[in-house]
C-alpha cells in the first residue's frame, strides 16, 4: 500500500478518466498498478517529478491503488547505484512512498531471457550477424520500405543454438544480434525487425557478470509490465510509435493481464534542459557544481535551492496532463514556489551589500530588543526580538546622495523607517576621499516614533529592512539567476553549453544576517524582507551561514497573469 494519503487530490485529465473508467468496468478485476520507471543513469529531474506525480498518484487516488518504482537498468554502461539511491531518495522527498514495490528490470533477466527463446521456438525472432551499420542501411526509410536480413530465415534450432551460445559469451561484442521477426516493410520501422538482445561485456551494478547479453528497452519494457501485472502504463509522448511493438510482444507472448500503454506529453520548461545527457554533460564538464547545484532542474538541486514538495507538486497539478507538447514558463514554476514560500517561511532580516550606519542621538554601548512577528500570513509562527543599537547597517542601495523622484529610501536629509524600529534622518554621508564611494552615514533617530509613526503624526513613505552592526552575523549569500540565458537553450544545432548564462550565480560574501539566522539549517525556509526567499546551504558552518537565494520576491508571473487578463 502507498501511504501517500496526506497529498491532496489531483484536478482530473484524460489519463485520470481512463483508468477510473477501466477500474469502474471491472478491467483487470478493478485493479489499478502503475510504475515509475526511471534509468538510473542521471538524477530526477522537474520533468520526472510531473511523472512521478501522475503516477503515483493515480495509485493514491483509486482505491488499492499501487505505484511501482522500477529501475529500468536494461544498460549497464550509463548506469551506477548513486543514481538509484538519489531516486528512492528523490522520489521520498516529493511525497511518495513506493513502499515494497521497488523493482529493478535486472531482476527479470532470466525471466526475459525465457521469453526470448519462446519467440525463437516459435518463429518470432532470429539472431542475425549484420552489423550495427549494416542493420541500419537495411531498415529502408519512411518512403522506402526495408531489406530482409540475408540471416532472418535461419531455422527455429539454428537461431535458439546460436542465441544459447550468444549467452555463454562465444563471440565478441556486436558480432550478433537477436531480433524479433515482425515485417521488413511494416509503416512503422519501429516494427522492421526490431533488435531484442545484444551483446555487451559490460559490468552491471546488481548483475555483476553473469550476463554478457542485454535486453533492448522495447523488449524488457512491455514485459516488466506485464510480469509485476502493471494495468496502466504511463509514458511520454515520443514513445507513441513504440506502443505498436509494446503490443506486439505481449500479444505474441499472450502474458495475462494485458498493460495498457498510455502517453502524455512530457514537461518542457522555459530556459531550463530536461535531459539526463544533456545535464550530465553539465556536471562532467564542470559547468555547475553537481547534479544538486541549486541551478540544477533537478530534484536534488532544487531542494537545495529551497524549493518545497509542496510548491512542485502544486506546480505539476496546475500544468495539468495533455497529449499535446507545449513549454511551460519558468515564471510559472516560481509562482507556485512563492505561493508555498509565502505561507510558510519567517520574515527575518539580512543586509545583502551593508552599508555602515551610525545613530548619532543613540547612546554608545546601549541595546535594545525590539519584538517582530515572524510570519503575517501565520500567526502561529510568534515572534522574536531583534538587537538595535547605535551603529547598523543597511543596504547600499537604500541610500542615494542625489535621490530621484520617487526614490522613497535615504538620501541626505531624509527620513525613514527601520521595519520594527525607528524613524532616522540622514544628516550626513560620509565619503572616501580617494574613491567619491558613500562608506557611512550619520543619521539621529526619533525616539517618540517606535509604534510606526511620529508623535506629530508625520509619515515617511520608505521602510528599510537593517542589522543592528554589532549583534549581526556575517554570512555568505549566493544569488541565482537562470542557469541559461536563452528561453531554448541549446535549440537548433546549438549545445546548450553555448546558451549558459553567465551571470547565473553571484557570491556576496559580506552580507550581515540577524543573530536569530546564524543557527538556521538546511531546510529552513526564511523570507529576508524585502529580497527574496533563502535557505542555508550545507556549505554552511558554525558561525559562517552560507544562504541560497531560492526566488527573488519579484513575481513575473502575476504580471504575466494580468498583462494576459488586461489584453483579453
Ligand atoms: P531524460 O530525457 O531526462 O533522460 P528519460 O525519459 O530518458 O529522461 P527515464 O529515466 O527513462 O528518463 O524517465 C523515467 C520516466 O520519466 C519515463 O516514464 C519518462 O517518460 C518520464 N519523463 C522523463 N522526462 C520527462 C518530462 N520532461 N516530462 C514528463 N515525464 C518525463
Ligand atoms: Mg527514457
Amino acid at each position: 500500500m502507498n501511504n501517500n494519503s496526506d497529498i491532496s487530490p489531483s484536478p482530473s485529465d484524460f489519463i485520470r478518466e481512463i483508468v477510473v473508467r477501466d477500474s469502474a468496468g471491472g478491467k483487470n478485476d478493478g485493479r489499478v498498478a502503475t510504475r515509475f520507471p526511471p534509468e538510473p543513469n542521471g538524477y530526477l529531474h522537474i520533468g520526472h517529478a510531473k511523472s512521478i506525480c501522475l503516477n503515483f498518484g493515480i495509485a493514491r487516488e483509486n482505491p488499492g491503488g499501487v505505484c511501482h518504482l522500477r529501475f529500468d537498468d536494461t544498460n549497464p554502461a550509463k548506469e551506477e547505484e548513486e543514481y538509484v539511491r538519489s531516486i528512492v531518495e528523490d522520489v521520498g522527498w516529493l511525497g511518495f512512498d513506493p513502499g515494497e514495490h521497488i523493482y529493478y528490470a535486472s531482476d527479470y533477466f532470466d525471466r526475459l531471457y525465457g521469453y526470448a527463446e519462446e519467440l525463437i521456438r516459435r518463429g518470432l525472432a532470429y539472431v542475425c550477424d549484420l552489423s550495427q551499420e549494416e542493420i541500419r542501411r537495411h531498415r529502408g526509410t519512411l518512403t522506402e520500405p526495408g531489406r530482409d536480413s540475408p540471416f532472418r530465415n535461419r531455422t527455429a534450432k539454428e537461431n535458439l543454438g546460436l542465441f544459447r551460445r550468444m549467452r555463454a559469451g562465444e563471440f565478441a561484442d556486436g558480432a550478433r544480434v537477436l531480433r524479433a521477426k515482425i515485417d521488413m516493410a511494416a509503416p512503422n520501422l519501429n516494427l522492421r525487425d526490431p533488435t531484442i538482445y545484444r551483446i555487451r561485456r559490460q559490468t552491471h551494478h546488481r548483475t555483476g557478470d553473469s550476463w554478457c547479453i542485454y535486453p533492448m528497452y522495447d523488449f524488457a519494457h512491455c514485459l516488466s509490465d506485464a510480469i509485476e501485472g502493471i494495468t496502466h502504463s504511463i509514458c511520454t509522448l515520443e514513445f507513441e510509435n513504440n506502443r505498436p511493438l509494446y503490443d506486439w510482444f505481449l500479444d505474441r507472448l499472450e502474458i495475462e493481464p494485458r498493460p495498457r500503454q498510455i502517453e502524455f506529453a512530457r514537461l518542457n520548461l522555459s530556459y531550463t534542459v530536461l535531459s539526463k545527457r544533456k545535464l550530465l554533460r553539465l556536471v562532467e564538464n564542470g559547468f555547475v557544481t553537481g547534479w544538486d547545484d541549486p541551478r540544477m532542474p533537478t530534484l536534488a538541486g532544487m531542494r537545495r535551492r529551497g524549493y518545497t514538495p509542496e510548491a512542485i507538486r502544486n506546480f505539476c497539478d496546475t500544468i495539468g496532463v495533455a497529449k499535446r507538447d507545449s513549454v511551460v514558463d519558468l515564471a510559472l514554476l516560481e509562482h507556485c514556489l512563492r505561493g508555498d514560500l509565502n505561507r510558510r517561511a519567517n520574515r527575518m532580516m539580512a543586509v545583502l551589500r551593508p552599508l555602515k550606519v551610525t545613530i548619532e542621538n543613540y547612546p554608545e554601548g546601549k541595546a535594545e530588543y525590539l519584538e517582530a512577528v515572524n510570519n503575517p500570513e501565520d500567526p502561529g509562527a510568534g515572534t522574536r526580538e531583534i538587537p538595535f543599537s547605535r551603529e547598523l547597517y543597511i543596504e547600499e542601495d537604500d541610500f542615494r546622495l542625489d535621490p530621484p523622484k520617487k526614490f522613497f529610501r535615504l538620501g541626505p536629509g531624509r527620513e525613514v523607517r527601520l521595519k520594527h524600529a525607528y524613524f532616522i534622518k540622514c544628516e550626513r554621508a560620509v565619503t572616501d576621499p580617494d574613491t567619491g564611494k558613500v562608506v557611512e552615514l550619520r543619521c539621529t533617530y526619533d525616539p517618540a516614533t517606535k509604534s510606526g509613526a511620529g508623535a506629530d503624526g508625520r509619515k515617511v513613505k520608505g521602510t528599510l529592512h537593517w542589522v543592528s552592526a554589532k549583534e549581526a552575523v556575517k554570512a555568505e549569500v549566493r544569488l541565482y539567476d537562470t542557469l541559461f540565458a536563452d528561453p531554448a537553450p541549446g535549440a537548433g544545432d546549438r549545445e546548450p553549453e553555448e546558451d549558459l548564462n553567465p551571470g547565473s550565480l553571484e557570491i556576496l560574501s559580506n552580507a550581515r544576517v540577524e543573530p536569530a539566522l546564524a543557527e538556521a539549517q538546511p531546510g529552513d525556509r526564511i523570507q529576508f524582507l524585502r529580497t527574496g526567499y533563502f535557505t542555508p546551504d550545507p556549505d554552511s558552518s558554525p558561525g559562517k551561514p552560507v544562504f541560497n537565494r531560492t526566488v527573488p520576491l519579484r513575481d513575473s508571473w502575476a504580471k504575466i497573469e494580468k498583462k494576459v487578463i488586461s489584453n483579453r
